[in-house]
């Protein structure tokens, strides 16, 4: 590295470290917590869960919820409980996150990677379709960073072909397509509460579905697989996947006051789009994709990979100025992890390959008006470093 200049932003930056993303916990989820802890009913079988459950489900309009320790977990049983195995193909983008992918390898079915639209981030309908084959059992479709995936059209596609569907909401809470809310796609959708996310519980998920009969396989594949016949009598080898009472204490005060939350967010994310209008060496997301705006669940910024600045260079030199960054997603094509489940030689995926080397996001959640200002001017600046 080395070469880097003092710049006059240094000298108007506080001391302390821009964090990537600092969750909102206000006084009243504090109580809500302590209120937990004094009760004392601290485990997933407090009534408190089961209450965040219902709230979470009336917030997408679904019938029932499952709530999980992680959005991870979520996907891992959803993908379970859809029943895919060996000789089965899933089909998922390769831009977005490994939990995507783990449970499905474990399966022994076989991934097939879509690349991302240019514009978007996300995957299309046109490019489900090409990818489809009579193997086709499972499709995990995330929306990316804020934007929606085509998801009403694929959903459409999944039905018309007995093809099981998971929408994954993680990033996507609060986005709606049409006249439908995000959340409400597919089979199944799972939702991730972790730290950075909309609503927090600090490690958290859920499975939400209208279906009864993945509702109870669900909730027994989170707790042990234990069955109703009889205590410690067990039909599958579960996990203990359940949300401990105090994640959903949190959780279940984080959202009841969603739309705030959810105001903020997109406001920080329109905020930046104004600050760095215009700014030459990068892209910034859509504003609005599919008749619907951008929530900014993050604030992604690509750089022109003609300008041969990689993102790793540049989140250096944003560090030096104290402010966290975070890469955009590792290809999933292009993980390590594939060669041990015997999936080799991937074909290019162009897109989500230069989405992973040039993407970047910037600090978002718990940042003031000020420190965003403060991030992009130090980013314009970085930039012009030859
Ligand atoms: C955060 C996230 C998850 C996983 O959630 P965790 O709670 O971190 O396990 C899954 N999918 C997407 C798209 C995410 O952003």
């Amino acid at each position: 590295m080395g070469g880097d200049l003092l710049f006059e932003s240094d000298l108007v930056t506080s001391q302390t470290f821009i964090p990537v993303s600092r969750p909102s916990i206000n006084a009243h989820d504090i109580e809500k917590v302590a209120e937990v802890l004094r009760e004392g009913w601290v485990s997933g079988d407090a009534p408190i869960v089961a209450e965040f459950e219902r709230a979470a489900a009336a917030r997408v309009g679904r019938s029932f919820a499952i709530a999980v320790n992680s959005g991870t977990s979520a996907l891992d049983i959803a993908v379970e409980a859809s029943g895919i195995g060996a000789n089965d193909e899933v089909i998922l983008p390769s831009f977005t996150i490994v939990s995507c992918l783990n449970q499905v390898l474990r399966s022994g079915a076989t991934p097939i990677f879509l690349d991302s639209d240019r514009n978007s981030w996300n995957v299309t309908a046109e490019a489900f379709l090409k990818a489809l084959t009579p193997r086709t059992r499972l499709a995990i479709i995330p929306h990316i960073y804020g934007l929606p995936a085509e998801i009403d059209k694929i959903e459409t596609i999944c039905r018309e072909r007995g093809i099981t569907l998971i929408e994954d909401a993680a990033e996507g809470l609060g986005l709606e397509l049409g006249s439908r809310r995000v959340g409400g796609f597919g089979d199944m959708t799972i939702l991730s509460f972790y730290a950075n996310k909309v609503v927090t519980t600090g490690e958290g998920g859920m499975v939400v579905t209208d279906n009864e009969l993945l509702a109870e396989q669900l909730a027994t594949l989170r707790n042990l697989g234990f069955s109703s016949r009889r205590r410690f009598v067990h039909e599958t080898a579960a996990w203990v996947n359940r949300m401990p009472a105090t994640a959903a204490a949190l959780g279940l005060s984080q959202l009841n006051r969603f739309d705030e939350l959810l105001a903020d967010q997109r406001a920080r994310g329109v905020h930046y789009d104004q600050l760095l209008d215009d700014t030459e060496g990068i892209r910034l997301p859509a504003t609005d994709w599919l008749g619907t705006e951008n929530i900014y669940w993050v604030f992604g910024v690509l750089l022109d990979k003609e300008k041969g600045l990689d993102a790793q260079t540049l989140m250096k030199r944003l560090e030096n100025r104290g402010i966290g960054t975070r890469p955009f997603f590792f290809p999933l094509h292009r993980q390590p992890l594939l060669a041990k489940f015997g999936f080799q030689d991937q074909l290019a995926l162009p897109i989500a390959e230069e989405l992973g080397d040039f993407g970047l996001y910037l600090p978002s959640l718990g940042t003031s008006p000020e420190q965003r200002v403060y991030v992009a001017q130090s980013l314009q600046e970085a930039l012009k470093i030859p």
